[in-house]
C-alpha cells in the first residue's frame, strides 16, 4: 500500500499565483465512492486510497508527505461582469501527480473549507452537487468528452447551512490542470506581464508543448475548446454557467455547477436557476465560448510582441478561427448520430431532424438512440413528417455501427441524479452505485438498466438547477 506520490510544479511558480491553506478537516468522514479506474489510469495505489490514510486525505483531515495544498488565484467574467479576484473559495489543489503514461494531473478537494479567496462563503461543498459533478463527470469521460474527472467523494460527517441543512461532502477532482482563463485575466488585469509569461510557459509546457510561442497556445486553445463545444453540443449538454474562470485552458469541462444534460429538445433550455437571460442556453454555447476565447487572447497580446497593432490583428485572426474548426466538428458528431459521414446532405438530415425534434420537443437522447431500431419514430408528434424525413434518410445509407458509436443509451437525466441524491442524504449509495455503473457504459443495453433509459414523466421532470455552493 502505497500514498501517492506527488510531483508539484504549480507550486513552484511565484508566490502570487496561490495561498497555501490546510483542509478544514472531516469530522466523521467517509468514503461514499472511489473510482477505482481512475485510480488504476492514475497510477495511484486504490486499496491505500479506501484505507484509513487515503480517507484521510479525501476527507481532508491528514495529507501524505509531499502534498501541496494550496488555493489557485484567479478572476473571471461572470455573465459579462469582470470579478478581479476569486480563487479557489472552495477548493486546494493537493498536489500533482504523474500517470504511468508520463500525463500530469491535479488532484484536488473541492468542498474541503475556507481559504484566502472564499470571501463570504464558507467553503464548503454538500453532498448534492458533489455526488452530481461526479456522476457527470464519470459520464463525460465515459463518451471520451474532455474532462475533469472524480476520483473519490467522501461525506464528512459535518453539516453545511445552504436553504436547508445539509450533509457535508468533499469531492476529489483529478484534471490535466486548473488553469481557467480566469487564471490569465487576474493577471492581465493587474498588469503583472511578468506573472502572464510565466504562465503561458508553465501551460504551453503542460498542455500544448508544440506551439512555440503565445499565439500559437492561443490557436490550440481554440482548437481545444471548439472541439469541446462540439462535443458538448452532440450530446445534448448544457454547462450552465460557462464564465471565463470556469473554462480550462486544457479543454476539459469543468466546474459542472448547474450543468445538466436535455432531456426534451429545446435549442434555447436553460436549467441553471440564475442565467435568467439565457446567456448560457444550450445553442448559444458556442457563440459563448468565442466571447470567453476573446477575453482570453486579450490577456496574451501584452506577450505577442512590440507592435501592438499587428498583435491584436493575430489574435483576433486566431479567435475567429472558431466558428470553422467548430462547424467541421459539429458536422462530424452530429453527421455520425445519424449513421453518415459530414457532407452537405448529411447536415441537411441532421438539421431538418433537429427541427422536428424541436417542434415534438422529442427526447434528445432517445430520438437519435432510436433511429437504429425505428424505436425514434415515438418521441415525434408528426408521424408522418418522421417518416418523410426517415425516407430521405435512409436513401443516404446510414451506418449502424457509425451510429451506434455516437449514440449514448443513457444521459446523467436529472431526475435520476436528484433521486440517487436524495437516497444518498438518507445513507443508500444503492442508487448512486447503479447509476454510476450504467452512466460509465452508456453504449451497454442491459435490460437490468432499461429504465434509466426512460425520460422524465411531467411529475418527475427537473425544471431548474442550482449552482454547486
Ligand atoms: P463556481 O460557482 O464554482 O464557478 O464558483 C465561483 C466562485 O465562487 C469561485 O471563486 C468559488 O471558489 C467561489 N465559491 C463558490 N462556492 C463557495 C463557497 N461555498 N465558499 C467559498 N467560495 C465559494
Ligand atoms: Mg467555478
Amino acid at each position: 500500500m502505497t500514498a501517492p506520490q506527488f510531483d508539484n510544479s504549480y507550486i513552484a511558480l511565484p508566490a502570487r499565483f496561490f495561498a497555501a491553506a490546510a483542509p478544514a478537516g472531516s469530522p466523521n468522514p467517509q468514503l461514499l465512492a472511489l473510482n477505482r479506474p481512475l485510480a488504476a489510469r492514475l497510477g495511484l495505489d486504490a486499496d491505500w486510497l479506501a484505507g484509513p490514510e487515503g480517507l484521510a486525505m479525501l476527507a481532508g483531515n491528514a495529507l501524505p508527505p509531499g502534498a501541496a495544498s494550496i488555493a489557485q488565484a484567479y478572476a473571471g467574467h461572470q455573465f459579462g461582469q469582470l470579478t478581479p479576484q476569486l480563487g479557489d473559495g472552495r477548493a486546494l489543489l493537493i498536489g500533482e501527480v504523474v500517470a504511468p503514461d508520463g500525463k500530469r494531473f491535479d488532484l484536488q478537494l473541492k468542498g474541503s473549507g475556507p481559504t484566502a479567496f472564499s470571501r463570504q462563503g464558507d467553503g464548503l461543498a454538500w453532498l448534492g452537487p458533489v455526488l452530481r459533478e461526479y456522476l457527470d463527470s464519470e459520464f463525460m469521460a465515459a463518451m471520451r468528452v474532455p474532462t475533469t474527472r472524480a476520483l473519490a467523494a467522501a461525506a464528512t460527517g459535518g453539516i453545511v447551512q445552504r436553504e436547508a441543512l445539509l450533509p457535508g461532502g468533499i469531492l476529489t477532482r483529478v484534471a490535466a490542470s486548473h488553469i481557467r482563463v480566469g487564471t490569465f485575466e487576474y493577471f492581465a488585469l493587474r498588469g503583472d506581464v511578468e506573472a502572464l509569461r510565466a504562465l503561458t510557459d508553465h501551460v504551453i509546457q503542460r498542455h500544448f508543448p508544440q506551439a512555440q510561442n503565445p499565439l500559437q497556445l492561443l490557436q490550440a486553445v481554440v482548437a481545444a475548446q471548439a472541439a469541446l463545444i462540439a462535443q458538448w453540443m452532440a450530446l445534448g449538454f448544457i454547462h450552465g454557467v460557462m464564465n471565463t474562470d470556469n473554462m480550462a485552458v486544457s479543454g476539459e469541462t469543468i466546474d459542472y455547477g448547474p450543468a445538466a444534460f436535455m432531456d426534451g429538445y429545446h435549442p434555447d433550455m436553460v436549467f441553471s436557476s440564475i442565467d435568467r437571460r439565457g446567456r448560457y442556453a444550450w445553442a448559444q454555447q458556442p457563440q459563448v465560448a468565442v466571447w470567453n476565447l476573446a477575453q482570453f487572447a486579450s490577456c496574451l497580446i501584452p506577450l505577442m510582441g512590440e507592435d501592438e497593432e499587428k498583435a491584436v490583428e493575430e489574435a483576433t485572426r486566431a479567435v475567429h478561427a472558431f466558428p470553422q474548426i467548430y462547424q467541421a466538428a459539429w458536422a462530424r458528431r452530429f453527421a455520425a448520430k445519424i449513421g453518415l459521414p459530414p457532407s452537405d446532405v448529411a447536415i441537411e438530415l441532421v438539421n431538418r431532424l433537429l427541427d422536428l425534434m424541436a417542434t415534438s420537443q422529442a427526447d434528445f437522447t432517445r430520438s437519435f438512440a432510436g433511429l437504429a431500431d425505428g424505436s425514434a419514430r415515438d418521441e415525434f408528434l408528426d408521424r408522418a413528417d418522421f417518416d418523410a424525413w426517415a425516407a430521405d434518410w435512409r436513401a443516404a445509407g446510414p451506418d449502424a455501427a457509425l451510429m451506434a458509436a455516437a449514440n449514448p443509451l443513457r444521459i446523467p437525466r436529472n431526475h435520476r441524479i436528484e433521486e440517487a441524491i436524495q437516497a444518498a442524504v438518507a445513507g443508500d449509495m444503492a442508487p448512486f452505485q447503479r447509476l454510476e455503473a450504467a452512466l460509465t457504459h452508456p453504449f451497454e443495453a442491459r435490460p437490468e438498466w432499461a429504465d434509466l433509459s426512460r425520460a422524465p414523466a411531467p411529475s418527475e421532470r427537473v425544471l431548474r438547477t442550482f449552482c454547486g455552493t
